[in-house]
């Protein structure tokens, strides 16, 4: 959220603030769509409006503002997909160096527009777990700020919130009965959920909204774990 009270929420000093222009995303009424499934509204938050096309934007602004401010000059992620061209788009217009992991057989496709922002994408041989302990390790020791968005940036997490105090404008004040979210390891889910605690503490809206977390049949170990009963 520009300017206003909403930013000042989120852990960046205004002085190191580095933003293109994320958030404001559009909020769409889908009647067809909520007919077909039996609602009464149907709103679509269309986070592809974001500079880097989709919600890390959001995330990765706050992540790079704050390794800014903390002085880091090189920056790593492990992602091959949004996460990636986020952090690539955001650090060149902070001028750090990008460094991001790939797994070996990543589509050149896939990384083509996080390469396009200047970031050096490095093909890391195995799974994606692979990547992710590299990007760890690389962190620690050369001092690189390490902006993977699953929860190892905790100011990134918190630029999810702000998907939470737009929502809250966009829809007057009222609050939807329930938010449908797309999970991967969940920061976004949690970012949300979190934003809207902020403005219930705040008194500016009457409840929270019910929070469902959705994943793909083909890759849901969250949805797994949830109904196997595992704990954290
Ligand atoms: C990253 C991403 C997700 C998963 O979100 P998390 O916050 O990592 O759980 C879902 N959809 C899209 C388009 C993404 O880029």
């Amino acid at each position: 959220v520009r300017g206003g009270m909403e930013y000042s929420l989120l852990p960046v000093e205004q002085e190191h603030a580095v933003r293109l222009g994320e958030g404001w995303t559009p909020l769409v009424a889908a009647p067809r769509l909520a007919t077909e499934v039996g609602v009464g509204q149907l709103l679509l938050k269309c986070e592809q409006t974001n500079p880097t096309g989709s919600f890390k934007a959001r995330s990765i602004a706050v992540g790079i503002s704050q390794a800014v401010a903390f002085g880091f000059r090189r920056v790593i992620v492990a992602s091959s997909g949004n996460g990636a061209a986020a952090v690539g788009a955001y650090a060149a217009r902070a001028g750090l160096e990008a460094v991001v992991l790939v797994a070996e057989g990543t589509a050149p496709e896939k990384i083509r527009q996080t390469q396009f922002y200047g970031a050096r994408v490095v093909r890391v041989r195995g799974l994606y777990s692979n990547s992710y302990a590299l990007a760890d390790d690389l962190a620690r020791r050369y001092r690189m700020a390490n902006l993977t968005t699953t929860f190892n940036n905790p100011y990134a997490v918190e630029g999810n919130k702000t998907i939470a105090y737009e929502l809250v404008h966009q829809m007057h004040g009222d609050v939807p009965h329930a938010i449908f979210v797309p999970v991967g390891a969940g920061p976004m889910l949690v970012g949300i959920m979190r934003g809207y605690r902020d403005y219930q503490e705040l008194d500016r809206i009457a409840g929270a909204p019910r929070m469902v977390g959705v994943q793909a049949e083909g890759c849901c170990p969250v949805v797994r774990a949830f109904r196997a009963g595992e704990g954290l």
